[in-house]
């Protein structure tokens, strides 16, 4: 295995927290990390030794970008496949520009999951109206629709009943394709990250239980909780997705445990995620540490979970609650220097150690 050695540079394409995240486990490696985001105000870029500023199109910039780093490594999963593409013959990039096709376009995701023996929700796509129609015809209600693309955090879906106006929903989701998914009724949400080294070994972390609010996750707890079938058929789901995209990096699978005890999957994010951030407090590795050791050919760590721990989420204006998580003897808090805490908005996140916690 040829490692890049600490002092090396990680290129990263993406400047939101889970670049800053990353920047700051590689530094404690001893690595330096180079943000490559358009955006005016990058969460990473404050934690890293270098920013590029550029469009996802600027040749020129993802080429002088390309020159100074050691790998690239993306943080983001809807940077644009021909970026990824432009970049690949130029340094290795990893996890690599399959993982992005697949995880950029939901139909590709459950198309990928039916190839490789995953199962996943009933769905049909749809590309105009009459066609949506259709798909929500052969799936049946309640279902769920959304667009194929640029969809996160429960934005870009609707919730479908036997009286939705149809017409209406084709129309706020943008008259756009979407696919259509049966409602999955299950007993728990879980996910499982695995990361897989240069030489195709992998690791898994144990699943958590994922809590969602309004399609945003609000709580991830450690342990899980749930059999050790259940465990062993999200770990199989990870290996064989992140094998069958011959990817070095990580990958998360999202899971539906449904009531029979069997495990859907929904979707899937080639990097780190944000119900693996219980690892920064109660894991050996964290998962920006493994993350880091993946890309850059490292061997990779223990997964031994050293406490109980719930993760929660501070959306909007529940970052103004950190004096008082401080004050808690037993929380970590993380939060990610964004100046606007919008509704909605990822500003940080607090893990509750300790057997009290769960
Ligand atoms: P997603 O953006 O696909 O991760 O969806 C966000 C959340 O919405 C999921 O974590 C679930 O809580 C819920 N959800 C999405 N798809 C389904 C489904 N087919 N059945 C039941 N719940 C779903």
């Amino acid at each position: 295995m040829t490692a890049l050695a600490p002092g090396s540079t990680i290129g990263i394409l993406g400047g939101g927290q889970l670049g800053r995240m990353t920047a700051l486990a590689a530094g404690n490696l001893g690595y330096r990390c180079h943000i490559y985001a358009p955006e005016e105000e990058s969460p990473a870029a404050l934690v890293s030794a270098a920013w590029t500023r550029a469009a996802w199109d600027d040749q020129a910039a993802l080429s002088a970008f390309a020159a100074k780093v050691d790998v690239i490594t993306y943080e983001f999963e809807n940077v644009p496949v021909a970026c990824a593409e432009f970049l690949a013959p130029l340094k290795p990039l990893r996890p690599g520009v399959e993982a992005l096709r697949v995880a950029q376009h939901r139909e590709r995701e459950k198309r990928f999951f039916e190839r490789i023996g995953v199962p996943t929700a009933p769905f049909a796509v749809a590309q105009d109206e009459a066609g949506f129609v259709a798909a929500v015809r052969k799936v049946g209600t309640p279902s769920i629709a959304k667009t194929t693309t640029e969809g996160y955090d429960g934005k870009g879906q609707a919730r479908l009943d036997a009286s939705s106006d149809l017409a209406a929903i084709w129309a706020k989701l943008g008259r756009r394709e979407v696919i259509v998914e049966g409602f999955v009724d299950f007993a728990a949400e879980a996910s499982v990250i695995v990361a897989r080294a240069l030489d195709g070994s992998t690791v898994c972390f144990p699943p958590p239980r994922n809590v969602h609010r309004q399609g945003i996750l609000h709580t991830s707890t450690i342990p899980g909780g749930f059999s050790p079938n259940i465990v062993r058929q999200a770990e199989d789901v990870g290996r064989r997705a992140i094998e069958a995209l011959n990817s070095v990096g990580l990958l998360c699978v999202e899971l539906f445990v449904t009531r029979d005890g069997r495990v859907l999957a929904n979707e899937m994010a080639p990097r780190p995620h944000n119900s693996g951030h219980w690892t920064q407090d109660a894991c050996a590795t964290s998962q920006f540490e493994q993350f880091v050791r993946a890309v850059c050919g490292l061997p990779l760590g223990p997964v031994t979970v050293r406490s109980p721990v719930v993760m929660t989420n501070l959306i909007g204006d529940e970052a103004n609650q950190w004096p008082a998580i401080l004050e808690e003897p037993n929380a970590k808090l993380h939060l990610y220097g964004k100046r606007e805490a919008r509704t909605g908005r990822k500003m940080g996140h607090v893990n509750r150690l300790g057997a009290a916690a769960t």
